[in-house]
């Protein structure tokens, strides 16, 4: 048994002062409050449960800061950065698999996160025709070494594009049939346990047929693990969708599935005025990842029309432009408040709007991972963020406006400890792991440069 003592914690019920933490391996065995921290073995500040990353692709770190440049042709955009993506997404062997997804996670948890969906599409080893799994594999290792909670999302590709049922030549590097990509489903989906667990995936509309996304929802269904996919991201997208299905890309997938709280849509960022009231009515995730989303020039979700249906959401850091959760919190807030000329947008249910951030990011984070217990409360695994109290960033704040201050401030992240699973991952502000991370990751990014 190991005891906590944190001044604050942030509860199910609200904020509570002077708070014991019993813990049983990885999970809460106790929780009391107005306790003494006499015999504990560690102090916190102010203690909050740590939030999940629900989409990200984990090998895109390397890129991050190398597609800021203007082409020549001038009309760069989301597809003109997929070449750039895909370009990389070849180089990319097992063994920086490991080493990029590795630094991320380790970023991950350093700013908060406790938990990540690992939204997977490299399914083969470019550097080894040979392999089988050792991409996922390299995904395994890297959460473990971080210490991260990870939902691997096996997700399948297939296709060009809606009238183009062949793999471009870059994308045969990852497009797979779908029979052998249900085969790689089962055998992971075996070998998940502990802080590893499973769901599936299909890329796109666009990537994957018909035929075979009912295959993989019925997956999905049957089995009972999360069903992610991307949608409407790009206008092109919906445009293609309705030339070949009759209809934009979300109509289309809320008439012909049955989709609900099991399923994760990600972007979900073109949608009329009718696809936003009946997704909110599904009880489905919108996973929005506003750094990504500005910088691939996306577009911005209708938040505040969704949340007013009663929509779920939540954040993922996706291409790992900025690994930081409040910054998207707070970019999802500043979205909206540049879009109306207003201000206190996201604020429906409580007047705070990083406390409504926050929670809804909470609690749609822990459903697209497939996760029922995500609070600091007894029976929870003991996934645990810890702020420094003494932290500049919130001194004079009290507790209806602490996470405010940590959505908006924007300073240093005051994130003084990370434990995820009993196990401590971040210490005095520093990754227990990261001279290791760092320098592997540096010495991947040399191979991959000698591979270009
Ligand atoms: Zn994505």
């Amino acid at each position: 048994m190991t005891t906590l003592f944190a001044r604050k914690a942030l509860l199910p019920g609200g904020w509570n002062d002077n708070v014991r933490l019993t813990l049983d391996g990885g999970r809460i065995a106790d929780v009391e409050s107005d306790a003494a921290a006499e015999g504990c073995d560690v102090t916190l500040g102010c203690a909050i449960p740590g939030l999940c990353n629900a989409h990200s692709h984990a090998f895109q770190r390397a890129l991050a800061g190398h597609t800021e440049v203007r082409s020549p042709a001038g009309r760069d955009n989301f597809w003109s950065w997929r070449e750039r993506m895909y370009e990389l997404a070849g180089r990319v062997g097992a063994e920086e698999l490991t080493a990029i997804a590795r630094q991320a996670y380790c970023e991950m948890l350093r700013s908060g996160y406790t938990a990540v969906a690992e939204f997977h599409y490299l399914h083969r080893d470019p550097l080894d025709a040979d392999a089988t799994d050792t991409m996922f594999e390299a995904i395994a290792t890297a959460a473990r070494d971080s210490g991260i909670r990870l939902t691997y999302i096996p997700v399948h590709y297939e296709r060009a594009g809606f009238e183009d049922a062949k793999p471009t030549a870059q994308q045969t590097s990852f497009a797979m049939p779908v029979d052998e990509f249900l085969q790689h489903f089962e055998r992971v989906a075996q070998q998940c346990e502990g802080s590893l667990s499973v769901g599936i995936g299909a890329h796109s509309l666009r990537a994957v047929s018909q035929e075979s996304l009912r295959r993989i929802a019925a997956v999905a269904g049957d089995t009972g693990v999360p069903m992610h996919i991307h949608v409407a991201e790009q206008r092109r997208e919906v445009e293609q969708c309705f030339a070949s299905y009759g209809r934009r890309p979300v109509r289309w997938l809320l008439e012909n599935f049955d989709v609900d709280a099991a399923w994760s849509l990600v972007h979900a960022t073109h949608m009329d005025a009718d696809e936003i009231a009946a997704l909110a009515g599904t009880g489905a995730v919108a996973v929005l990842c506003p750094s990504t989303e500005a910088n691939l020039g996306d577009g911005l979700f209708p938040l505040h029309d969704y949340l007013e249906h009663g929509g779920r959401l939540a954040i993922g850091s996706d291409s790992h432009i900025s690994i930081n959760p409040f910054e998207e919190l707070r970019w999802l807030e500043y979205g909206q408040r540049l879009a109306t000329q207003s201000r206190n947008i996201v604020s429906l249910r409580d007047s705070h709007v990083g406390s409504e951030l926050f929670a809804r990011a909470l609690e749609g984070g822990a459903l697209a991972a497939g996760r029922q217990h995500v609070a600091i409360e007894a029976g929870a695994p003991a996934d645990i963020v810890a702020l420094c109290d003494d932290d500049p960033m919130l001194a004079g704040h009290n507790d209806d406006s602490r996470l405010d201050a940590l959505v908006f401030s924007g300073y240093p992240l005051p994130v003084e400890r990370v434990m995820v699973n009993g196990r401590w991952c971040v210490k005095d502000a520093v990754h227990v792991d990261r001279e290791r991370a760092r320098t592997e990751f540096a010495a991947a990014l040399q191979r991959l440069g000698s591979r270009s």
